[in-house]
């Protein structure tokens, strides 16, 4: 049997055991409509898509055409049911990804011509029988024969290089090219924090990458150990803010956290 995990698997588990067993081992975790930073994310994700897909093809847009894009993509795909935190609005969300693409745009101006790959899927085994899977935003190969791998943050948090040389997430995406173009491909990761207009760069060590393959075994032998999943019980938990407004509760924290949450405060809190 082949176990197959990724970063956000990985980190479902790490925030919230029991998120983590209905989603992946019940089965049955709830179908929750989309929160409007999730719809934000993926709107802007794929309006650079779109972007580096036209440019690849030989056609650089102009910063008209790729806001056009945005809000075209954005009025077809948004629904009424896409949550949105009480006393925020969703103009201002779209204008936040107006901003974000302006910004980028103008940052990256003229724009390389290395992309060789969007939304590259990758695929490795870290052992025998467990895979690790990923989505690379863009990939870009450059003239002297490095890779380049570029992910897109749409949140407000701001990584610190501290944060970046440590994060999970594109050391998988390395060790992923690695497993493609050999051991030795020289691979550099750069994050794109569009809330804050900043870029930044991070690369790995062999001896980095061996110690995260301990690491990551590590994590995913105690969770196929893991025989008692507890709730993290956060307000901002998909599955915690679920089961305060459906009650679905286990009876020793039910009364308590219903008391606590209304179906507003929750929704509020959703994201
Ligand atoms: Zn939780």
């Amino acid at each position: 049997m082949v176990e197959v995990f990724s970063h956000s698997k990985l980190s479902l588990y790490e925030n919230c055991p029991e998120a983590y067993k209905i989603k992946y081992i019940d089965k049955t975790f709830p179908e929750l409509p989309q929160s409007i930073h999730a719809f934000l994310g993926s709107a802007v994700h794929d309006a650079l898509e779109n972007l580096y897909r036209m440019l690849i093809s030989g056609k650089v847009l102009d910063l008209d055409e790729v806001i056009e894009y945005f809000a075209k993509s954005w009025h077809e795909q948004y629904t009424l049911d896409i949550r949105v935190p009480t006393g925020e609005k969703v103009e201002d969300f779209f204008n936040k990804g107006v901003k974000f693409l302006v910004d980028y745009y103008q940052n990256n101006l003229p724009f390389s011509k290395d992309t060789i790959e969007l939304e590259k899927k990758i695929y490795f085994p870290i052992e025998e029988g467990i895979f690790i899977v990923g989505y690379i935003d863009r990939l870009e190969k450059h003239e002297n024969g490095s890779y380049e791998v570029h992910d897109y943050k749409t949140n407000d948090r701001m990584k610190s290089q501290e944060d970046v040389d440590k994060d999970r997430q594109l050391a998988f995406y390395h060790l992923g090219l690695q497993d493609v173009f050999g051991e030795n491909a020289k691979i550099n990761l750069t994050w794109h924090f569009l809330a804050h207009n900043r870029k930044v760069h991070s690369f790995r060590t062999q001896e980095q990458l061996e110690k995260l393959k301990e690491e990551t075994l590590e994590l995913i032998e105690k969770i196929n150990k893991t025989r008692e999943w507890p709730a993290c019980g956060k307000p901002w938990c998909d599955w915690c803010s679920y089961k305060k407004i459906h009650g679905t509760i286990d009876k020793n924290q039910g009364e308590e956290s219903r008391k606590v949450f209304t179906l507003n405060d929750s929704l509020g809190k959703w994201m």
